[in-house]
């Protein structure tokens, strides 16, 4: 078995690749996110993705299409909303994995974003499948959530960058309305 595990970020690889050394799985990383925007916020993931790759002793592959906000948009024009455009972002991620697995020897691919519980955790598997089918690469599920505090204690104690949206431009306009509706109301912030 050959593991390539998408991973969209540090602080969510950080249970995930501890379960999988326990499990001696053979794992290398693959970073693709188009979805992460902007420019800046992109690079500071990787970075804090590099201090856990190095920790963990971990290959990453970064993808050579590099940051993708203009082939991100095209993916999710005419489905902009919460959720809805989740899905196809989701695919695009997880439909690359799987290619480059394929192409590059691997039997098996995976995702941090099964670490998240922020993340339509149900739609990510259902997608995951269906990309399995198509390019003939097994789909490796673990419901990595339940490591969820620990991996948070984890990136706090390393000190890495831990975002406060998901990822998108929407994801991070969405995230600080709602945090001017916390505070209009006299409601303190949830985050900073
Ligand atoms: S909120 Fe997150 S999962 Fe949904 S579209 Fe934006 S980046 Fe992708």
């Amino acid at each position: 078995m050959r593991l390539l595990l998408h991973i969209c970020c540090g602080p969510c690889l950080l249970f995930p690749i501890k379960r999988l050394k326990e499990l001696a799985m053979p794992v290398t990383g693959f970073f693709y996110n188009p979805n992460i925007h902007p420019y800046m916020e992109y690079e500071r993931r990787i970075e804090a993705l590099q201090t856990v790759a190095r920790l963990h002793d971990l290959p990453v592959i970064y993808s050579e299409k590099g940051y993708g906000l203009r082939s991100w948009l095209q993916s999710v024009a005419g489905n902009m909303d919460f959720g809805k455009r989740c899905l196809g972002c989701y695919e695009m991620r997880l439909l690359e994995t799987a290619k480059h697995a394929k192409v590059k020897g691997f039997t098996h691919f995976s995702t941090t974003l099964l670490y998240s519980r922020y993340q339509n955790h149900e739609a990510i598997c259902r997608i995951a499948e269906e990309v399995a089918q198509k390019t003939g690469i097994e789909f490796y599920y673990e419901d990595f959530r339940r490591g969820w505090q620990e991996g948070q204690e984890m990136a706090k104690e390393l000190g890495i960058y831990r975002q406060a949206y998901c990822g998108c431009v929407l994801s991070e306009e969405e995230r600080y309305e709602k945090r001017r509706l916390r505070l209009e109301k006299g409601l303190r912030p949830d985050n900073p």
